[in-house]
């Protein structure tokens, strides 16, 4: 028989809403109406891995019960409306919350190469195309990075454990019968670590086995850089999430021009926290490198990126700059791209490129909810490439 995953177990603060409830706090909960403790992960089940939301279907509890969660409402945080599929079957869907705010996730299916259609047609049961969503921490964000609208946008506010996972919930019932969510990457708007108690019961709930059940390495989280946290993470879950770091330059005085974070945790200590991190054997580190034209795309940077990043296990992921409103800020041609992906290569970094298509984690994520906003970016003189 298969072991049971270990969980990690972080201290979180208390649950602020009954979507927010780990299987032992239900317990807890029910206790204290007076039912059997094991009632507690039935109700966490019902809900994260069955996805109801209506105490009346909840068929293997007792009356009374179900009214008594009727009273107490359990309905999503979140009223999710799920935009048209992209070309290549990504949509986006925006969230409203409570208050009137929204933020955006993302569905990405896996692609489908040419001739593997076929493959999935065979058998009894159709493989299910594998689904990555790309989920948001924050409404906006207080980082200022210059080449982001989340950052132009500002930090309006925090989201909660529940509205963080109310979007996987939401995002997994919006999916078609012939996909399945197996990823979730927090990388749509926000910086996770600077929201990092939602976040760490947000990662409890997604990769709970009674509820989503998404496997520890399938949870990747995506941070500018903010160390103190990144320690904190990496003790709390004893380095079971993925990270995803946002580099885009490898000097402090370009990183800082771009990413305001920079000024406070500069590249040398950002690093040291990166090979302090409790990497699970085999595991790699994701860099994101945003390439932006005349900015950070010389091959010098390539070798730059190689030199800095010595003895940290990495993979690269290059993202051609999408461009926002307001901003010069734009992708290199794709020759320089290849290049610069080419260079990294050859040093021993392997470097995957991602596409401005509808499946590019980053260019999918964090712009849509800056329209209608009509804020421009502040012009700031950014340092030449070397
Ligand atoms: N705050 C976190 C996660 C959200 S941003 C972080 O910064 O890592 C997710 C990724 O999208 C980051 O790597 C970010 O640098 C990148 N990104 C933001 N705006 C972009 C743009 N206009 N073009 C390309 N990548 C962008
Ligand atoms: Fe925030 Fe990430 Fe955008 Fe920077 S790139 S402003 S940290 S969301």
């Amino acid at each position: 028989m298969a072991k049971p995953p270990i969980m990690p177990t972080p201290p979180l603060k208390p649950a602020t809403h009954p979507l927010e409830r780990l299987p032992e706090e239900w317990s807890d909960v029910l206790g204290a109406w007076g039912e059997p403790r094991y009632r507690g992960a039935q109700v966490f089940g019902w809900i994260h891995k069955r996805g109801v939301f209506d105490p009346a279907e909840m068929k293997n509890l007792p009356k009374t019960l179900r009214a008594r969660l009727a009273e107490e409402g359990l309905s999503l945080p979140v009223s999710p409306v799920v935009g048209p599929p992209a070309g290549d079957d990504t949509r986006k869907v925006l969230v409203t919350l409570h208050d009137g705010l929204s933020v955006e996730t993302v569905l990405i299916p896996e692609l489908i190469r040419p001739g593997e259609e076929e493959e999935l047609e065979e058998g009894w049961e159709p493989k299910k195309r594998v689904v990555t969503q790309c989920v948001s921490s924050q409404v906006g964000c207080a980082m200022g990075c210059v080449f982001c609208a989340s950052g132009v946008m500002g930090l309006k506010r925090n989201l909660s454990a529940a509205e963080i996972v109310g979007q996987a919930l939401a995002g997994r019932a919006a999916l078609p019968e012939d996909q399945r969510l197996r990823n979730v990457v927090l990388m749509g708007m926000g910086e996770p670590l600077a929201n990092y108690d939602a976040v760490a019961r947000a990662l409890m709930l997604l990769t709970h086995p009674d509820g989503l059940g998404l496997s520890w390495r399938r949870v990747t989280l995506s941070t500018s850089g903010l160390v103190p946290e990144l320690d904190r993470l990496g003790r709390d879950f004893g380095g079971k999430v993925q990270l995803a770091i946002s580099l885009h330059a490898v000097d402090d005085e370009r990183r800082s021009a771009l990413m305001p974070i920079n000024r406070k945790h500069a590249l040398r200590s950002l690093v040291a926290a990166l090979k302090r991190y409790p990497l699970p054997k085999r595991r790699r580190i994701t860099i994101e490198y945003t390439l932006m034209a005349g900015v950070n795309d010389s091959l010098e940077d390539a070798r730059g990126l190689v030199r800095l990043l010595d003895g940290v296990p990495i993979k690269v992921n290059l993202i051609p700059m999408n461009r926002i409103e307001g901003s010069e800020l734009r992708a290199p041609s794709a020759e320089v791209v290849e290049r610069f992906r080419e260079e990294l290569y050859s040093r021993g970094a392997p470097a995957f490129l991602r596409t401005q298509r509808g499946d590019s984690l980053a260019a999918a994520c964090g712009q849509l909810a800056l329209r209608g906003e009509g804020r421009k970016v502040k012009r700031r003189p950014l340092p030449k490439a070397r």
